[in-house]
Protein backbone atom coordinates (compact mmCIF):
# COMPACT_ATOMS: atom_id res chain seq x y z
CA UNK A 1 0.00 0.00 0.00
CA UNK A 2 1.59 3.33 -0.98
CA UNK A 3 1.05 6.82 0.41
CA UNK A 4 -1.07 9.65 0.27
CA UNK A 5 0.66 11.77 -2.20
CA UNK A 6 1.88 15.37 -0.10
CA UNK A 7 -0.47 18.01 -0.05
CA UNK A 8 -0.21 21.70 0.63
CA UNK A 9 -3.45 23.35 1.41
CA UNK A 10 -4.36 27.28 0.98
CA UNK A 11 -5.29 30.57 -0.19
CA UNK A 12 -2.61 31.97 -2.68
CA UNK A 13 -0.15 28.80 -1.62
CA UNK A 14 0.46 28.98 -5.46
CA UNK A 15 1.76 32.65 -6.16
CA UNK A 16 5.80 33.15 -6.44
CA UNK A 17 5.84 29.46 -6.41
CA UNK A 18 8.06 29.59 -9.80
CA UNK A 19 10.62 32.02 -7.63
CA UNK A 20 10.28 29.63 -4.87
CA UNK A 21 11.45 26.69 -7.26
CA UNK A 22 13.76 28.26 -9.45
CA UNK A 23 15.70 29.33 -6.13
CA UNK A 24 16.36 25.65 -4.95
CA UNK A 25 15.88 23.64 -8.17
CA UNK A 26 16.31 26.61 -10.53
CA UNK A 27 13.71 27.37 -13.31
CA UNK A 28 10.72 25.28 -13.79
CA UNK A 29 9.83 23.71 -17.18
CA UNK A 30 5.89 24.79 -16.84
CA UNK A 31 3.04 22.59 -18.02
CA UNK A 32 0.02 24.26 -18.50
CA UNK A 33 -3.23 25.28 -20.08
CA UNK A 34 -4.02 28.90 -20.97
CA UNK A 35 -6.66 30.10 -17.71
CA UNK A 36 -4.71 28.68 -14.96
CA UNK A 37 -1.56 30.16 -16.33
CA UNK A 38 -3.25 33.24 -17.18
CA UNK A 39 -3.68 33.92 -13.05
CA UNK A 40 -0.28 32.35 -11.76
CA UNK A 41 1.68 34.34 -14.53
CA UNK A 42 1.95 37.62 -12.52
CA UNK A 43 2.86 36.94 -9.62
CA UNK A 44 5.43 33.62 -11.07
CA UNK A 45 8.63 35.26 -10.04
CA UNK A 46 10.75 33.72 -12.74
CA UNK A 47 10.83 32.81 -16.46
CA UNK A 48 10.17 29.44 -16.74
CA UNK A 49 12.86 27.49 -18.43
CA UNK A 50 9.93 26.18 -21.14
CA UNK A 51 6.35 26.96 -21.13
CA UNK A 52 3.72 24.73 -23.18
CA UNK A 53 0.41 25.00 -23.36
CA UNK A 54 -0.74 20.90 -23.48
CA UNK A 55 -2.37 19.91 -26.59
CA UNK A 56 -3.02 16.30 -25.32
CA UNK A 57 -2.30 12.72 -24.33
CA UNK A 58 -1.27 10.95 -27.63
CA UNK A 59 2.20 8.71 -26.94
CA UNK A 60 3.90 10.88 -29.97
CA UNK A 61 3.37 14.04 -28.81
CA UNK A 62 4.71 13.24 -25.18
CA UNK A 63 7.68 11.91 -26.12
CA UNK A 64 8.11 14.74 -28.69
CA UNK A 65 7.90 16.51 -25.28
CA UNK A 66 10.29 14.32 -23.44
CA UNK A 67 12.77 14.89 -26.55
CA UNK A 68 12.41 18.74 -27.28
CA UNK A 69 11.78 20.36 -24.00
CA UNK A 70 15.34 21.84 -21.80
CA UNK A 71 16.47 20.08 -18.82
CA UNK A 72 15.24 21.03 -15.36
CA UNK A 73 12.36 20.42 -12.83
CA UNK A 74 8.62 20.40 -14.23
CA UNK A 75 5.66 21.94 -12.58
CA UNK A 76 1.87 20.80 -13.43
CA UNK A 77 -0.63 23.83 -13.20
CA UNK A 78 -3.85 23.29 -14.75
CA UNK A 79 -6.58 19.96 -15.45
CA UNK A 80 -6.40 16.61 -15.84
CA UNK A 81 -4.06 16.74 -18.90
CA UNK A 82 -1.42 19.60 -17.83
CA UNK A 83 -1.39 16.86 -14.53
CA UNK A 84 -0.86 13.90 -16.60
CA UNK A 85 1.77 15.67 -18.97
CA UNK A 86 3.89 16.95 -16.13
CA UNK A 87 3.86 13.69 -14.92
CA UNK A 88 4.83 11.50 -17.96
CA UNK A 89 7.94 14.45 -18.11
CA UNK A 90 8.86 14.02 -14.68
CA UNK A 91 8.85 9.84 -14.82
CA UNK A 92 10.94 10.10 -18.41
CA UNK A 93 13.28 12.21 -17.61
CA UNK A 94 13.95 11.33 -13.24
CA UNK A 95 13.41 14.96 -12.68
CA UNK A 96 11.52 16.39 -9.38
CA UNK A 97 7.92 17.33 -10.09
CA UNK A 98 5.33 19.25 -8.72
CA UNK A 99 1.78 20.25 -9.04
CA UNK A 100 -0.78 23.01 -8.79
CA UNK A 101 -4.62 21.50 -9.96
CA UNK A 102 -6.99 24.29 -11.22
CA UNK A 103 -9.97 22.47 -10.69
CA UNK A 104 -11.09 19.78 -7.34
CA UNK A 105 -12.47 17.56 -10.66
CA UNK A 106 -10.18 14.72 -11.20
CA UNK A 107 -7.34 13.03 -9.00
CA UNK A 108 -4.98 12.62 -11.83
CA UNK A 109 -2.50 14.81 -9.46
CA UNK A 110 -3.07 12.05 -6.93
CA UNK A 111 -2.17 8.91 -9.34
CA UNK A 112 1.06 7.65 -10.07
CA UNK A 113 0.08 6.50 -13.68
CA UNK A 114 -0.63 8.55 -16.79
CA UNK A 115 -3.64 8.19 -19.56
CA UNK A 116 -1.79 8.04 -22.57
CA UNK A 117 -3.54 7.54 -25.85
CA UNK A 118 -2.35 5.45 -28.72
CA UNK A 119 -3.64 4.43 -31.83
CA UNK A 120 -5.03 1.27 -29.98
CA UNK A 121 -6.71 3.60 -26.99
CA UNK A 122 -5.94 4.43 -23.36
CA UNK A 123 -3.24 3.44 -21.57
CA UNK A 124 -2.22 3.93 -18.39
CA UNK A 125 1.76 3.72 -17.93
CA UNK A 126 4.22 5.54 -15.60
CA UNK A 127 5.08 6.04 -12.15
CA UNK A 128 5.21 9.91 -10.80
CA UNK A 129 5.65 10.95 -7.14
CA UNK A 130 5.00 15.18 -6.63
CA UNK A 131 7.63 16.71 -4.21
CA UNK A 132 4.52 18.75 -3.36
CA UNK A 133 0.14 18.97 -4.60
CA UNK A 134 -0.41 22.70 -3.86
CA UNK A 135 -4.04 23.44 -3.59
CA UNK A 136 -4.39 27.15 -3.88
CA UNK A 137 -8.43 27.89 -3.23
CA UNK A 138 -8.25 31.16 -4.63
CA UNK A 139 -6.88 29.61 -8.11
CA UNK A 140 -9.66 27.00 -7.85
CA UNK A 141 -12.55 29.66 -7.22
CA UNK A 142 -11.49 31.67 -10.76
CA UNK A 143 -13.13 28.77 -12.58
CA UNK A 144 -17.16 28.74 -13.17
CA UNK A 145 -18.72 27.89 -10.19
CA UNK A 146 -20.08 25.27 -12.54
CA UNK A 147 -16.58 23.62 -12.74
CA UNK A 148 -16.21 23.54 -9.72
CA UNK A 149 -19.59 21.95 -8.33
CA UNK A 150 -19.16 18.82 -11.07
CA UNK A 151 -15.81 18.33 -9.79
CA UNK A 152 -17.87 15.70 -7.18
CA UNK A 153 -18.40 13.99 -10.26
CA UNK A 154 -15.38 11.03 -9.24
CA UNK A 155 -16.06 10.85 -6.30
CA UNK A 156 -19.92 10.55 -6.52
CA UNK A 157 -19.61 7.41 -8.83
CA UNK A 158 -18.57 5.16 -6.01
CA UNK A 159 -22.29 5.21 -5.29
CA UNK A 160 -23.31 3.52 -8.45
CA UNK A 161 -19.45 1.63 -9.08
CA UNK A 162 -19.51 -0.05 -5.56
CA UNK A 163 -23.40 -1.43 -6.09
CA UNK A 164 -22.00 -2.90 -9.91
CA UNK A 165 -18.97 -4.08 -8.22
CA UNK A 166 -21.01 -6.39 -5.82
CA UNK A 167 -23.61 -7.41 -8.56
CA UNK A 168 -20.33 -8.04 -10.80
CA UNK A 169 -18.86 -10.82 -7.86
CA UNK A 170 -22.15 -12.30 -7.22
CA UNK A 171 -22.63 -13.36 -10.88
CA UNK A 172 -18.77 -14.82 -10.85
CA UNK A 173 -16.90 -11.74 -12.58
CA UNK A 174 -13.52 -9.91 -11.85
CA UNK A 175 -12.17 -8.14 -10.25
CA UNK A 176 -12.37 -9.98 -7.04
CA UNK A 177 -14.12 -8.31 -3.86
CA UNK A 178 -11.89 -6.43 -1.74
CA UNK A 179 -14.00 -5.48 1.57
CA UNK A 180 -11.72 -2.17 2.42
CA UNK A 181 -11.88 -0.83 -0.84
CA UNK A 182 -15.97 -1.70 -1.01
CA UNK A 183 -16.28 -0.16 2.33
CA UNK A 184 -14.08 2.99 1.95
CA UNK A 185 -15.75 3.08 -1.31
CA UNK A 186 -19.44 3.56 0.54
CA UNK A 187 -17.54 5.99 3.52
CA UNK A 188 -16.63 8.49 0.99
CA UNK A 189 -20.24 9.07 -0.40
CA UNK A 190 -21.18 9.62 3.01
CA UNK A 191 -18.70 12.44 3.93
CA UNK A 192 -19.39 13.66 0.39
CA UNK A 193 -23.15 13.80 1.20
CA UNK A 194 -21.97 15.85 4.25
CA UNK A 195 -19.39 18.01 2.40
CA UNK A 196 -21.94 18.87 -0.34
CA UNK A 197 -23.39 22.30 1.09
CA UNK A 198 -19.93 23.63 1.35
CA UNK A 199 -18.69 22.61 -2.20
CA UNK A 200 -22.15 24.38 -3.26
CA UNK A 201 -20.53 27.24 -1.59
CA UNK A 202 -16.70 26.87 -2.74
CA UNK A 203 -15.93 27.58 0.45
CA UNK A 204 -12.06 26.60 1.45
CA UNK A 205 -13.65 23.75 3.68
CA UNK A 206 -15.35 22.65 0.79
CA UNK A 207 -12.18 22.89 -1.53
CA UNK A 208 -10.06 20.68 0.62
CA UNK A 209 -12.74 18.20 1.59
CA UNK A 210 -13.31 17.64 -1.77
CA UNK A 211 -9.46 17.33 -2.33
CA UNK A 212 -8.98 14.94 -0.10
CA UNK A 213 -11.44 12.25 -0.93
CA UNK A 214 -9.94 12.44 -4.70
CA UNK A 215 -6.48 12.09 -3.18
CA UNK A 216 -7.54 9.13 -0.74
CA UNK A 217 -8.93 7.43 -4.21
CA UNK A 218 -6.27 8.46 -6.42
CA UNK A 219 -4.37 6.20 -3.46
CA UNK A 220 -6.81 3.10 -3.60
CA UNK A 221 -6.42 3.07 -7.70
CA UNK A 222 -3.03 2.75 -7.19
CA UNK A 223 -3.02 0.47 -4.22
CA UNK A 224 -5.37 -1.87 -5.63
CA UNK A 225 -4.43 -1.67 -9.82
CA UNK A 226 -8.04 -0.98 -10.80
CA UNK A 227 -11.01 1.80 -10.15
CA UNK A 228 -14.53 -0.94 -9.84
CA UNK A 229 -14.74 1.36 -6.63
CA UNK A 230 -15.25 4.30 -8.22
CA UNK A 231 -16.18 3.11 -12.42
CA UNK A 232 -18.86 1.29 -13.06
CA UNK A 233 -22.74 1.53 -15.21
CA UNK A 234 -22.35 5.28 -14.75
CA UNK A 235 -19.03 5.84 -15.91
CA UNK A 236 -20.21 3.48 -18.95
CA UNK A 237 -23.43 5.22 -20.07
CA UNK A 238 -21.30 8.40 -20.07
CA UNK A 239 -18.98 6.33 -22.69
CA UNK A 240 -21.90 5.34 -24.32
CA UNK A 241 -23.53 8.92 -24.39
CA UNK A 242 -20.02 10.02 -26.09
CA UNK A 243 -20.20 7.59 -28.54
CA UNK A 244 -23.62 7.60 -29.45
CA UNK A 245 -23.80 11.41 -29.85
CA UNK A 246 -20.40 12.32 -30.98
CA UNK A 247 -20.11 14.81 -28.29
CA UNK A 248 -19.50 15.19 -24.74
CA UNK A 249 -19.94 17.32 -21.84
CA UNK A 250 -18.11 18.03 -18.12
CA UNK A 251 -16.69 14.73 -17.15
CA UNK A 252 -17.94 15.28 -13.67
CA UNK A 253 -21.02 16.67 -14.80
CA UNK A 254 -22.01 13.64 -17.09
CA UNK A 255 -21.01 10.74 -14.45
CA UNK A 256 -23.33 12.73 -12.31
CA UNK A 257 -25.78 12.62 -14.66
CA UNK A 258 -24.80 8.98 -14.49
CA UNK A 259 -25.32 7.98 -11.03
CA UNK A 260 -28.78 9.31 -10.54
CA UNK A 261 -29.81 7.24 -13.41
CA UNK A 262 -27.88 4.17 -12.97
CA UNK A 263 -29.08 4.23 -9.27
CA UNK A 264 -32.52 4.67 -10.39
CA UNK A 265 -32.35 1.78 -12.47
CA UNK A 266 -30.26 -0.71 -9.97
CA UNK A 267 -33.05 0.04 -7.22
CA UNK A 268 -29.77 1.94 -5.23
CA UNK A 269 -31.00 4.70 -3.41
CA UNK A 270 -31.54 7.36 -5.88
CA UNK A 271 -32.90 9.39 -3.30
CA UNK A 272 -29.95 9.80 -1.64
CA UNK A 273 -27.68 10.11 -5.01
CA UNK A 274 -30.23 13.27 -5.63
CA UNK A 275 -29.56 14.66 -2.04
CA UNK A 276 -25.74 15.01 -2.87
CA UNK A 277 -26.77 16.45 -5.99
CA UNK A 278 -29.16 19.24 -5.06
CA UNK A 279 -26.91 19.78 -1.69
CA UNK A 280 -23.74 20.39 -3.80
CA UNK A 281 -26.11 22.29 -6.13
CA UNK A 282 -24.34 20.34 -9.42
CA UNK A 283 -26.28 20.80 -12.73
CA UNK A 284 -28.02 17.93 -14.25
CA UNK A 285 -30.74 19.15 -15.97
CA UNK A 286 -30.57 18.74 -20.04
CA UNK A 287 -31.42 21.78 -20.96
CA UNK A 288 -28.75 23.55 -18.12
CA UNK A 289 -25.81 20.80 -19.46
CA UNK A 290 -26.49 21.83 -23.32
CA UNK A 291 -27.84 18.30 -23.86
CA UNK A 292 -31.11 16.83 -24.87
CA UNK A 293 -33.37 14.04 -23.50
CA UNK A 294 -33.55 11.76 -26.63
CA UNK A 295 -29.35 11.85 -26.55
CA UNK A 296 -30.04 10.56 -22.60
CA UNK A 297 -32.38 8.27 -24.24
CA UNK A 298 -30.51 7.13 -27.40
CA UNK A 299 -27.54 6.73 -24.86
CA UNK A 300 -29.66 3.94 -22.70
CA UNK A 301 -31.05 2.25 -25.55
CA UNK A 302 -27.32 1.86 -26.89
CA UNK A 303 -26.09 1.26 -23.24
CA UNK A 304 -26.11 -2.63 -23.29
CA UNK A 305 -25.04 -3.42 -26.62
CA UNK A 306 -22.42 -0.92 -25.74
CA UNK A 307 -20.83 -2.49 -22.42
CA UNK A 308 -20.70 -6.09 -23.91
CA UNK A 309 -18.98 -5.04 -27.11
CA UNK A 310 -16.27 -2.92 -25.34
CA UNK A 311 -15.84 -5.56 -22.99
CA UNK A 312 -16.33 -3.70 -20.34
CA UNK A 313 -16.81 -4.54 -16.41
CA UNK A 314 -19.45 -6.59 -15.62
CA UNK A 315 -22.18 -4.05 -14.04
CA UNK A 316 -26.42 -3.72 -14.18
CA UNK A 317 -25.82 -2.06 -17.73
CA UNK A 318 -24.96 -5.79 -19.16
CA UNK A 319 -29.08 -7.01 -17.89
CA UNK A 320 -30.56 -3.92 -18.31
CA UNK A 321 -34.01 -3.98 -20.10
CA UNK A 322 -34.47 -0.84 -21.78
CA UNK A 323 -38.22 -0.62 -22.21
CA UNK A 324 -40.60 2.17 -21.76
CA UNK A 325 -40.97 1.56 -18.08
CA UNK A 326 -36.89 1.76 -17.74
CA UNK A 327 -37.18 5.14 -19.82
CA UNK A 328 -39.48 6.51 -17.47
CA UNK A 329 -37.48 5.96 -14.08
CA UNK A 330 -34.76 7.31 -15.72
CA UNK A 331 -36.31 10.77 -16.70
CA UNK A 332 -37.84 11.20 -13.17
CA UNK A 333 -34.13 10.31 -11.77
CA UNK A 334 -32.88 13.54 -12.95
CA UNK A 335 -36.52 15.77 -12.60
CA UNK A 336 -36.17 18.03 -10.06
ZN1 LIG B 1 -14.32 9.44 -14.28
Amino acid sequence: MGDLFATTYGRGVAQGLGRDLAARHGPPVVVTQPEPWASLEADFGVQPAALVMVEGLEREYLDGLVRDLPAGPVLGIGGGSAMDAAKWLHWRRGVPLWQVPSLPSVNACFTHMVAVRDATGVHYSGDAIPEMVFVDFDLMREAPAHLLRGGIGDVFTCHTARWDWEYAVARGHDPAWEEHAAAESLRIVSELHALAPAIRERSDEGIEGLMELHRLIGKMCDDYGHARFEEGSEHFFAYAFEFVNGHTIMHGELGSLGVLIMSALQGNRPEYAREIVERAGVRHRPEELGITWHEIEAALRELPAFVKREGLWYSIANDLLVDEAALARAREAIDF
